[in-house]
Formats: structure tokens, sequence, C-alpha cells
């Protein structure tokens, strides 16, 4: 018997989407196993690719073309039989490449990176000259000393090839570290052989003599003694020097306090006892906990994990994004202690990849992470948690485009365990769904501290506000009230809402927009660089002086950026101090984080940012807090921008009174009348939902129909267009007639990165002939790719625009 293993190979094509059998050598029968990684031949010459072992079998007869597994990447399935399946479940919905949904899966270290050397064939050709004595250059060096194309010539010609290897980057970190081999009984007999003067190495002898554990390095180079001295002493026998496996400890520096359980109101109580009835019985039960802002979701969570724990059981809690939330990790870390491995973007790959394989190795009984740490190796599951649950931030916008709150809820199926989904605004396709049953809803109406109480909200029409002659950003009722925290020394927090919006340059006397030459998008103003930017493709340029069309120096900048209302606001409130938050002030690592740190020390009385500071602050002395522009994402086009626009007013609403003080809330608004604002001002959740459901039903949105986006991109806007428009046809052709399309239109921002961009929106109840339809789709769009003509499919996309 010859053993065969299938392997999903790294070419990410539609011919190459499925596995390729190869031959596993004797060497390594005994440990190739599903789920490693392996390095093996692909194509023609001397190519090697990395691939992933799904499945291993046997054959009587010997296939002579069959090549054999060059090599193994792993010592231990790196994809356990769960996450295996688990990838096949997410190819089938989202219409990804195997390969790639197999990626997603692991930390980016363990993507293969390609390594190509270039080799001498004839000895006796001219090419020998480029060559040393080994007869291999590195592809990388050749192309640094410019050898490259007079090398690539002689590749034509037969007289050199390359070797395309795969390259392993998971390092494991390593620390080097001093055993003592002498103990102080032979410490006193060496100590009269040391020559006079020599200070260090009596002063090295000392320490091991006293020290039974094992030191690393550089504990010894903290006191003064250098490298050479510990070489010195392991010469002489006094000490070995080995390496030792070490974690990258992203929060080494932190101390958590540890902190104890809260008694739990009744409804807390319920919710826990609901989630715990349906762990104890193995029942794969999806939960919604509806649970107004600061009505202690959090602790469910946590005492439903510990219960979880207790009978040696894992849990895993999502978060929408893991920087933002600092706060949630110190509470997870100080309740249940060093069980927590964190996973998110925040981390280097290093990092990463550590905590990973704590996980991994079951070192952690609890993970708490952002989008991809759904995919997290843990064994055992007992309780998985998707916290606000509503965040776009779950839907991966590039392949593979999968909602990480769907495959939470394929896993706690897998572990037949329950999963929560938590939110104060929940989707509507959850919400819809806890309303057929489908879901179990948990109602948390009121809030935990039994101290406080929901703010009390205010709105203010902007349009008032202008023929009143207040120019400012800040309307007068936000402006006294301010005043009013400032001298209680209470706290702030301001959004300024970015979704829509953005700063541009015009020219006053011709009308000039300064436009990103890529892209159909004007560019952004950026003070703290003095660059205007685009944000689609990265595009800079300096901030121009005068008009690029017409040369006059009447230029005037639009929209309101963060920097410009801390000035403004600086102006009308000069004692306060102020705190901006937003992509320019927490780009560097950490940033955020120290930010809210200041702010909650009350080394600030107002917080002014983005988006970003509207999710999990929960500070006792924050009581006001400021909309500066509820409405700008209500003009996007885009069926979910009341649905938006109510989840963050009620958001960052719920930021204030969280504690003893009584919140107050503006909403600065040209829309007051609009339902999704007044709504909010109500805080009436409920309400919102069922008249958005009407809103969704009238015009045939999610959750009454299903939803797929097709998008084609070419470099010229005719050639996308005709795809887009036969591609329509189509589709037109197999659906049946209560299947909706609309477009094909250009997509919103209509040329990115100099490609152009249409798109087919389908809308659909229930239609068989679509899926095969769109796997056919995407079979034939190899063809056009040749001709540089991309299709990509968005299974329920969360964007429409
Ligand atoms: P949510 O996640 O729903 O916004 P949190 O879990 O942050 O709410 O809880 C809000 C506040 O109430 C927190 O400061 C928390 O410590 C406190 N809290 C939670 N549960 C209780 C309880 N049972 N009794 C008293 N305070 C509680
Ligand atoms: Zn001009
Ligand atoms: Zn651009």
């Amino acid at each position: 018997m010859y053993p065969l293993a299938e392997v999903i190979v790294d070419v990410p094509t539609m011919q190459t989407d499925q596995p390729f059998t190869y031959l596993i050598p004797a060497d390594l029968q005994p440990v190739v196993k599903k789920g490693m990684r392996v390095e093996v031949p692909f194509g023609n010459g001397n190519r090697h690719i990395q691939g992933f072992v799904v499945d291993i079998s046997e054959t009587k007869t010997l296939d002579e073309r069959l090549k054999p597994i060059v090599r193994l990447l792993d010592i231990a399935p790196v994809l356990n039989t769960e996450l295996l399946a688990l990838a096949d479940y997410m190819k089938e919905t989202t219409y990804a490449f195997k390969i790639t949904c197999l990626q997603t899966m692991l930390p980016s270290v363990m993507k293969a990176e390609y390594k190509k050397t270039i080799l001498l064939v004839d000895k006796k050709s001219e090419a020998a000259h480029y060559f040393p004595a080994s007869g291999e250059i590195d592809y990388d060096e050749a192309q640094k000393n410019g050898h490259l194309p007079k090398l690539m010539k002689f590749r034509q010609a037969g007289i050199v090839d390359i070797r395309y290897e795969v390259h392993n980057k998971n390092r494991v970190k390593t620390v080097r570290m001093v055993k003592a081999l002498v103990d102080a009984k032979k410490a006193e007999k060496i100590f009269p052989t040391l020559r006079k003067g020599s200070l260090r190495k009596a002063q090295l002898l000392e320490i091991l003599a006293a020290q039974k554990e094992e030191l690393p390095v550089k504990y010894f180079t903290a006191l003064g003694l250098t490298t050479a001295h510990l070489n010195q002493g392991a010469k002489d026998g006094w000490l070995e020097l080995f390496e030792t496996e070490t974690y990258r400890d992203p929060f080494a520096e932190h101390e958590f306090e540890t902190t104890t359980n809260f008694v739990l109101n009744e409804e807390q109580e319920m919710a826990v006892a609901k989630i715990l009835a349906a762990y104890k019985k193995k029942q794969a039960e999806t939960f919604l906990l509806e649970g107004i802002t600061g009505s202690g979701k959090t602790e469910v969570y946590l005492q439903a994990i510990q219960q979880v724990l207790k009978e040696d059981k894992t849990a895993m809690m999502l978060v929408p994004e893991i920087a933002l939330t600092p706060q949630m990790v110190e509470r997870f870390k100080s309740r249940l202690g060093d069980a927590v491995a964190v996973l998110h973007s925040g981390l280097s790959q290093g990092e990463r990849y550590d905590e990973w394989r704590k996980i991994e190795r079951g070192e952690a009984q609890v993970v708490v992470g952002a989008r991809s740490a759904i995919f997290a190796p843990l064994e055992n599951i007992g309780l998985i948690i998707v916290d606000e649950e509503h965040e776009a931030t779950y839907k991966q916008e590039e392949a593979p485009r999968y909602h990480a709150r769907d495959l939470a809820i394929w896993r706690s199926r897998y572990h037949k365990c329950p999963v929560i989904l938590g939110s104060a605004t929940p989707s509507l396709e959850s919400r819809a769904r806890a309303q057929k049953k489908v879901y179990t809803l948990l109602p948390l109406q009121k809030r935990a501290n039994p101290n406080a109480n929901l703010p009390t909200i205010e709105i203010v029409d902007l349009k008032d506000e202008y023929s009143k002659g207040n120019m400012t950003s800040f309307s007068l009722t936000l402006q006294e009230k301010m005043q009013d925290r400032l001298a209680k020394n209470e706290q702030i927090v301001l959004l300024l809402n970015r979704r829509g919006y953005s700063s541009f340059m015009m020219c006053r006397d011709c009308g000039y927009v300064l436009d990103c030459p890529n892209c159909d998008i004007s560019l952004t103003l950026h003070m703290d660089t003095k660059t205007m930017r685009c944000h689609y493709c990265g595009h800079e340029e300096a901030i121009p002086h005068k008009c690029p069309e017409c040369g006059s120096k009447k230029i005037s900048y639009y929209g309101t950026g963060t920097q410009k209302v801390e000035a403004e606001l600086q102006e009308l409130l000069p004692e306060a101090r102020i705190l901006r938050m937003d992509v320019d002030t927490t780009r560097k690592k950490g940033a955020h984080e120290k930010i809210l740190t200041t702010f909650g020390e009350k080394k600030a009385d107002i917080l002014l940012g983005t988006q970003m500071i509207a999710k999990g602050l929960d500070f006792p002395d924050i009581t006001l807090v400021g909309v500066l522009n509820a409405d700008t994402a209500l003009n996007l086009p885009d069926f979910r921008s009341s649905e938006r626009t109510f989840q963050l007013l009620t958001q960052v609403s719920g930021r204030a009174g969280r504690a003893q003080k009584a919140g107050e809330v503006v909403i600065q608004t040209f829309n007051p009348e609009h339902y999704a604002i007044s709504l909010a001002k109500a805080q009436d959740y409920e309400r919102f939902y069922q008249q958005e459901m009407r809103m969704r039903h009238q015009a045939g949105y999610p959750p009454y129909y299903f939803t797929v986006k097709l998008t084609v991109s070419h470099e010229t806007e005719v050639q996308a267009a005709q795809k887009s428009f036969q591609l329509a046809r189509q589709l037109q052709a197999a659906l049946s007639p209560n299947a909706l399309l609309l477009g094909p239109t250009p997509s919103a921002i209509m040329r990115i990165k100099n490609r152009y961009y249409y798109q087919i929106i389908i809308k659909y109840k229930n239609e068989p002939a679509l899926k095969p339809l769109l796997e056919q789709i995407l079979d034939e769009s190899q063809i056009d790719q040749k001709k540089g003509l991309y299709v990509s499919i968005d299974n329920e996309p969360l964007n429409f625009i």
C-alpha cells in the first residue's frame, strides 16, 4: 500500500480549487496528519509551494505521475477536524477559494512566503561569471544588484533555472538562559584560584553560587556583566548557556487588579440561568441578549463563562475591535486572570502567533478577540459570545467575505453549546430572528448599577442655530451645558460623526475641488502631515497654496475635521482640558488606550472624537454627551443608514450617566423629525425596530429578502459596464420573477486605483438556482481574468454602495 495525501495548494484560482494528490514519502509516513502544512512541487520546473493536507488515503497501485511531498512545515496539525470542516462551510457560503479560507484561519505569519533562488545549470556557459562556487544566487539579491535582466535572458536560453521554495515565517521566540553548574561549596574552592582584580569573574561566581534557578542572560547583563563574561564562564565549566522558548506577552507590563462578581439583578440572573440551562443540556441555542447600555451585559458574559470554566470547558468572546475596547480586556483579565488570551489586530505578528500557540496548546481557556478570533483553535468550547453583534466590523470586506456571527453559530452547533449575541441595538436581522423564535430573546431593560438611570436626551435643530447667527459647531444649549459641567468638574464626551463626511479643499473663485488622480473621490485634508490624502489608494500630495486650475489664492477647506473642531472648542472654552481621539491621534500602538487612561484619571475634561469613542467607555463622571452632527450618515444611499445612525446615537448616549451622577445628551441635527433621530431620543429600540421593519418590508430589503452583491471591475469603464450587463442578462434568464435585480450601476465610487467598478445587487427569497449560477459565473470569469476583468461575489453584503 502506498499512502497518499490530498493537498489544497496555495494557488488561488478556480482551476486549482480542489485537492491534489501527493505521495507521502516513507520517512514522513508516521508523521503526516490532516491539517498540517506541507511543501509540495507544483506545475513544471522547480516550483515548490505551500499546501494543506486535508485528507489521507492509500492506493494499491502506484501512479507514476504522482509527486511526493517535499517536506512538512509543521510538527503537529495547525487546523483540527473542526476547523477544516469550518473552512468547507465558509467556502460554501462566501464563494471564496478553499485555500483562501484555510489561510484566513491562521495567524498571518503562517501564510506562505516564497523564496526564489537562481541556479546555474550549465557551468561552462557565460552565465557562470555571475555565480559563486555554490552555483546559486538569491533572487532578491540578483534584483538588488541589477543582474536580474541578464540572468532572465540566460534562463530563456536554458542555462539558468529558478527554484521556488516555501519559506516558513512562524518562528518561535526564544530567550538565552544561564544554568549554574557550581554550587556554594564548589565556588568556595574556585574563589582562591581567581586572579587578583578579576572582579567581574568573582561577581559572576557569586551569583551562580547563590542561584538554584535558571536565569535569563538579561539578568546578568543588567548587573553589568557582559556576554563575554558568560561565555568565559561556560568555558570554565561554571555555567551552561541554552535557549528556551518563550511567548511575547503584550500585557507583560500590565497589572490587573482582581475583581469579584456582582450580585446579579433579576434580569441578569434570568439571562444567566437560561444560558446555563442550554449549556447543561448540550444545546446549540442562539440567545439574543438585548440589553440597554449599562444594563450589565458584560457581567452576564463573565458569570456565564465562569460556570463553564468550572467544568473544564472553554469560552470565546468576540468584540468589534479590541483596540477600541481596552476596558473590556481589562475586565476580562481582572476577573478571569491568566486563562484569557487576547487576539487582535493591534498585536505584532509575532505576538499574535504566540497567543495563537497558547490557545492551540490548551494553555488559555478563554479567548477574547476581534473578528478573526472566531478561528481560534479552542477545543471543548462551552460558550461563545458575540458582543455588539450588530457591528459591521464582524463582516470581512475582502475574500473570504464571511460574517463572524454566522461562523460563531456554526461553531456552537459543532460543540453543541450556547452562543450569545449581545447588543443594545441588535441588527434587524438578529432581532427579526428572535421575533420568529429562531433565537431566544433575553431582555435587560434597566441599568445594572442601581443608582444609574438612562440619560435624558435633547435634540437641537441646527437650522435654528444658523438663523440665530451661531456659526460655531456648538449649539448654544450645548455650550451652556458644557460650561456647567466644567464648573462642576464633571466630564464631557463629544462625538463628531465622520461617516459620509470628510474635509476637502475647494477654490472659492472657480469651484475647483482637489481630486485623487487615481480614484473618483476628493482628497482629504490632513493637518498633522500637512498633506492631502486619498483614503482609497493612499495617494498623497502637499496642500496647495493656490488653485491648480485658476491660480487663485482663495482656497477654502470644507468639512469639519476633528482638529478644526478642537481648535474651535478650545477658543470657546479656553480653560477646558481637551483630548482628541481620531485616526490621526491613535495611529501609534497603544495611543488609544493612553488617551482613555488619561481621561479615566480625570486629567482631561472633554473627550472629543470620531465613532471610536462611542464604544465601551464606562466612566462614572461622564455626565454630558454631545453629538455634533447626527445626520451626516443619513444621507448615504444605503438602506442601512437609519439603522446605523440609530445604533451610533444609542451607543454614544449610553456613555452618559452610567453611575450615580445623572447623564444628559445633546444631539445636534438638521433632521430632528427623522425617525432614527427622534426614536434615539426616546431611547426606544423596540419602536425603532418596528418602524424600520415596516420600511424594509415596503422597500423589499433584508431581513425580508436575502441579498448578494456582484461587483465587476476593469481598467476601462466600457468593459466593466458591458460585463455587468451581460451578467444581469444571465441572472435574469435563470432566476424566478420573484428575484429582483438592482443595477447594474456604477459603484458609489466608480473608480478606485484606476479601476472602474460596476455592481449588481440581487434580492431574493428562495432561489435554488442562484448558488449554482453564481458558481458558474465565477468559473466563467476565470477566462475574463486574463483580460483584466474581475468579478467578485459578496453574499449578504453590509454595504450597498
Ligand atoms: P453593558 O455591557 O450592558 O453596557 P456593563 O456590563 O458595562 O453594561 O455594566 C454597566 C455598569 O454596571 C458597570 O459599571 C458594571 O460594573 C455595573 N454592574 C453590572 N452588573 C451589576 C450588578 N449586578 N450590580 C451592580 N452593578 C453592576
Ligand atoms: Zn480656482
Ligand atoms: Zn486615490
